[in-house]
């Protein structure tokens, strides 16, 4: 399976294209690694998670086509994740020689932002809706996923999820603080091949800051997952989501996490499991 990182900041990007801080100036400096677009992965080319205003420029980037895309899981609707409006390119007369529709999985807010957003007379036609719930499981076009509970926006039912797809298994663990207990739980009897955690926060005491992760968090994580057997032997930590606000740049992060065998994604970074 092949897991592409097509973005991998928080809201913010970086650098913040408004912002004159050490970090942003620094990435502006430096450039390669350190730059990065709002979070996404795409799978296989046919299963992407959520689907930030960057899309566009990640499909150009990585020439990417993204009519292959049959399921789009969105995890929550904060701008760097959800931008429907922009899904307006694909339907008929804007987008030719596509005979499927794009299987759309969200949260009752995203599914209903989509509806609004797109001509209802492309429903069926250029796009499905799948309204989700947390625990339950659902078969898409190409995999089997099950949306999880997140700790993030508390006015919204924020999910992360489980993918299971050719044997192996990923948990798309962004946007989220210390996963809450319900998750936990779950993921217990689910051995994962691949973790991709929110880590939004630099240094920071906190070993289960809330709505987002930070180092420690992640590290926390890390000690939880072995405790409890949730990773495979071989299973890989994969962090993102990050920001300027950290504090840190790209080889920072890398320092801070090699000893801990946990690798720090950039913008068009390819796994495969
Ligand atoms: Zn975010
Ligand atoms: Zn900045
Ligand atoms: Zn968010």
């Amino acid at each position: 399976m092949k897991v592409h990182f097509l973005g991998t900041a928080a809201a913010e990007g970086v650098p913040n294209p408004f912002c004159h801080c050490e970090v942003c100036e620094k990435t502006r400096h430096l450039g390669g690694r350190n730059i990065r677009s709002r979070t996404s992965v795409l799978i296989d080319e046919t299963l992407k998670v959520d689907y930030p205003p960057d899309s566009f420029y990640h499909a150009l980037r990585d020439r990417i086509d993204l009519s292959k895309v049959e399921d789009l899981l969105i995890t929550h609707t904060h701008c760097d994740h959800y931008n429907p409006a922009d899904l307006e390119m694909r339907i008929e007369g804007f987008a030719h020689g596509i005979d499927k529709p794009l299987h759309i999985y969200g949260n009752d807010l995203a599914i209903q932002g989509c509806r609004l957003a797109l001509p209802t007379l492309q429903e069926g036609k250029r796009f499905a809706y799948h309204r989700v719930l947390p625990f339950k499981e659902v078969q898409t076009q190409t995999a089997k996923i099950t949306p999880l509970l997140a700790d993030h926006d508390p006015m919204e039912t924020c999910l992360l999820y489980y993918i299971e797809k050719d044997g192996k298994t990923i948990l798309y663990g962004n946007d989220t603080g210390w996963f809450p207990d319900e998750t936990w739980e779950w993921l217990k009897t689910k051995p994962l091949d691949l973790a991709i955690l929110d880590c939004t926060g630099g240094y920071n005491s906190n070993k289960r800051s809330r709505n987002h992760m930070c180092i420690e968090t992640v590290l926390e994580v890390q000690s939880a997952f072995e405790r409890t057997g949730i990773l495979k032997a071989r299973g890989q930590i994969i962090a993102t989501h990050f920001t300027h606000n950290a504090e840190l740049v790209h080889d920072d992060f890398v320092e801070a996490f090699k000893p801990y065998d946990i690798q720090v994604a950039y913008d068009g970074m390819t796994v495969y499991l």
